[in-house]
């Protein structure tokens, strides 16, 4: 995975973080950040190390587009 130096979006810190296109749930439309009903949303997020280990849940492996997913285990 590319790394990079900077903020990260969720904890706001300066840290070596990976670029991800990750499902959100927003609870506010984006016009005027009024409340809205619950929906998910793909955002392109920097993380950092810690946020990995807590956002990125299910490992994949595959070929030729079969692909199997597990989620990870908790420790
Ligand atoms: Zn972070």
């Amino acid at each position: 995975m590319k790394k990079t130096i900077t903020t990260c979006d969720v904890c706001n810190k300066e840290a070596e973080v990976v670029s991800v296109n990750y499902p959100v749930v927003f609870h506010t439309e984006q016009n005027e950040g009024r409340a809205c009903e619950s929906y998910i949303s793909q955002q392109k997020l920097d993380i950092c190390e810690e946020y990995q280990q807590k956002l990125l849940m299910l490992d994949g492996w595959g070929a030729q587009g079969y692909n199997s997913y597990k989620i990870k285990e908790g420790k």
